[in-house]
């Protein structure tokens, strides 16, 4: 089951709704397939598929820029079978630098610094559970 938080700046009004965890949807590749946007992503997705000894993790994550601090919530995939491998990145709409995955959990502060005003600290509350 997944996650859903509110995080808040303490200096400016920004705020953003996050969705970390694990859906339904996200049980069978097939499904995940369905569901991706772009179309590079499921081309690999559809050829793990056709792999039968693929194993595969996916999940909504936070990702963080380490430059400039912008914020993305995305899809979490890896995969690997016996031929092949992939695990997806990626880049900041603002900076290109590569974002990292952030661990967010309820009223546990958020090591990150707002986006828009770049001094506030953000804080993450939990608002509900989705699936
Ligand atoms: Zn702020
Ligand atoms: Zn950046």
């Amino acid at each position: 089951m997944g996650e859903a938080y509110k995080l808040d700046c303490d200096i400016c009004a920004y705020t953003e709704n996050i969705f970390v965890g694990f859906g339904l949807l996200y049980m069978r590749l097939e499904s995940i397939a369905s569901f991706v946007q772009d179309a590079a992503l499921k081309r690999r997705i559809e050829e793990f598929i056709g792999n039968p000894s693929t194993r595969y993790d996916a999940y909504d994550a936070l990702y963080v820029c380490p430059v400039c601090q912008a914020i993305r919530n995305e899809l979490f995939i890896e995969m690997e079978s016996d031929s092949s491998q992939y695990k997806i990145s990626y880049a900041c709409p603002r900076c290109a630098s590569v974002m990292q995955q952030e661990h967010i959990e309820n009223n546990v502060p958020v090591h990150l610094s707002c986006p828009a005003c770049e001094k506030g600290k953000l804080k993450a509350t939990f608002y509900m559970d989705w699936d």
